[in-house]
């Protein structure tokens, strides 16, 4: 694949040049792999439900603790709020919210939300029972043969 923001004419930031948000997402996009998993249309896994993205632990920062955000790679400091996923990772509230609304997954470790897209719901379903079946028989095999 040709580079992807060389065909968009991207350059990479100047010195003291905001960054671009959705540039920045789309980035970090690339280097999640988004776009070779999902082939030529290149969509992605439905957003977060608005439930689950409610329902993200919230804290806000009382002071710089070292930690920093994955999506915008900035520390975090006093006052900043920011979620918390279930699988512990956290990230600014402004970072992770533009991003749950394009999809359902943690940047950092893939981690899904649930969504409200039936088809794409069941098609975890289905792959999760695949896994498990897998795995069934795994376990057959294991104590048949050992
Ligand atoms: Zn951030
Ligand atoms: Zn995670």
């Amino acid at each position: 694949m040709a580079d992807y923001f060389d065909e968009m004419g991207w350059q990479p930031l100047g010195e003291g040049e905001a960054p671009d948000h959705l540039l920045h997402l789309a980035r970090l996009l690339r280097d999640f792999g988004m776009f070779d998993v999902l082939g030529e249309d290149k969509k992605l896994p439905p957003p977060a439900s608005k439930d689950a993205v409610k329902n993200l632990k919230e804290v806000e920062i009382r002071d710089d603790n070292g930690e920093q955000c994955a999506v915008c790679l900035k520390n975090y400091s006093a006052k900043e709020i920011m979620k918390i996923m279930p699988c512990k990772h956290n990230f600014h509230s402004t970072c992770i919210l533009p991003w749950l609304d394009k999809t359902n997954s943690c940047p950092v470790c893939r981690h899904e939300l649930p969504t409200n897209d039936e088809n794409y719901e069941l098609y975890r379903k289905e792959k999760h029972r695949e896994k498990q079946r897998a795995a069934d028989i795994e376990n057959l095999h294991n104590s048949m043969f050992s």
